[in-house]
């Protein structure tokens, strides 16, 4: 199969650019190839990826196979007055297709990386939008190769997670269209992207946030910041001064990043009895 790969580098679909080798990945470019695949091979586990935007991937790679989904799952259209998007599509082509056709409300997809089938996966959102408010539903196939189509009412969206199950593969997104004014969408867009700019780091290996901010009087970068977290340094790996719940990645080692992430949850519940948790998700083996 020649979507199949062996020993295939994550770092390579890592914004961490960290990971070990994954077994195998397969990126199927059809639903018909990615269902023959599964059939093929019940045995397997598999976890399914977008851009590796919010992934740290271990050291020791991966045994489970990595599905990533190929070309023709990256196709935008409006179908009676609903907007398609195969959930390997990126968030910013999606954003740019929704200003062409003067659709509103999807600005904030302009400053998240990566693919929309993670973006719902992870509730992701911005400046006071999160995907749970532009879906209608979600399409994909279930552990037992059925086609589902799952409506946004039965969906548990929370800050930055869903009740989505691991083994649900996100193939499509439909959402809700309302149409706006070009100019008032392209204003929202500059001001977003500008209001990133200042606010986050760019072109750094990072995995985005890293904390959820907790239930409390503090955000993560609060807590990390108090507990003198901020300062600390495993190998090559550290906080970002601009931002200081971003990691930043300046080496080679995983493992550098998942033990400055332990070191700061253990500092941060002694201090202040509060435990944060990642928004990463880290995947691989031990
Ligand atoms: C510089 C930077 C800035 C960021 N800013 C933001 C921000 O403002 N707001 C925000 O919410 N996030 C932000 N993030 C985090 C990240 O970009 C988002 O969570 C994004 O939605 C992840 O998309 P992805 O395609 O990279 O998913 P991945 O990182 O590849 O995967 C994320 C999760 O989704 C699952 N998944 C992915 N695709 C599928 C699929 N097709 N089917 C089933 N499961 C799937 C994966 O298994 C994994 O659990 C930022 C990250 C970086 C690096």
């Amino acid at each position: 199969m020649s979507n199949l790969i062996l020993d295939y580098n994550l770092s390579d679909n890592s914004w961490f650019g960290l990971g070990g080798k994954a077994k195998k990945f397969f990126s199927p470019n059809t639903e018909k190839e990615l269902i023959s695949y599964i059939k093929n091979y019940t045995s397997e586990n598999f976890i399914t990826i977008g851009s590796g935007s919010n992934i740290l991937f271990r050291d020791k790679g991966c045994s489970e196979t990595i599905i990533k989904l190929g070309k023709n799952f990256r196709k935008i259209k409006i179908v009676d007055d609903l907007l398609f998007c195969g959930s390997g599509s990126l968030k910013n082509q999606v954003s740019k297709f929704a200003l062409d056709n003067e659709i509103k409300n999807m600005e904030f997809l302009s400053c998240i990386p990566g693919t929309m089938g993670g973006g719902v996966f992870m509730n992701a959102g911005c400046f006071g939008y999160e995907f749970k408010d532009i879906i209608k539903e979600v399409h994909g196939i279930d552990k037992n190769l059925n086609k589902i189509v799952i409506k946004a009412k039965n969906i548990n969206f929370n800050y930055r997670k869903t009740d989505l199950p691991n083994d649900f593969i996100i193939t499509e997104l439909v959402l809700n269209i309302i149409y706006g004014s070009r100019k008032c969408i392209e204003e929202k867009i500059t001001k977003f992207k500008k209001e990133k700019k200042y606010a986050q780091p760019s072109k750094i290996k990072t995995g985005g946030s890293t904390f959820k901010n907790p239930n409390s009087n503090f955000k993560a970068w609060e807590l990390i910041k108090k507990s003198g977290c901020d300062k600390v340094k495993f190998g090559n790996v550290k906080f970002s001064c601009m931002h200081c719940n971003f990691i930043e990645n300046h080496g080679n080692s995983g493992k550098d990043v998942e033990d400055l992430i332990n070191y700061t949850i253990d500092q941060v519940k002694k201090k202040f009895n509060i435990i944060l948790e990642p928004e990463i998700k880290i995947i691989g083996d031990i």
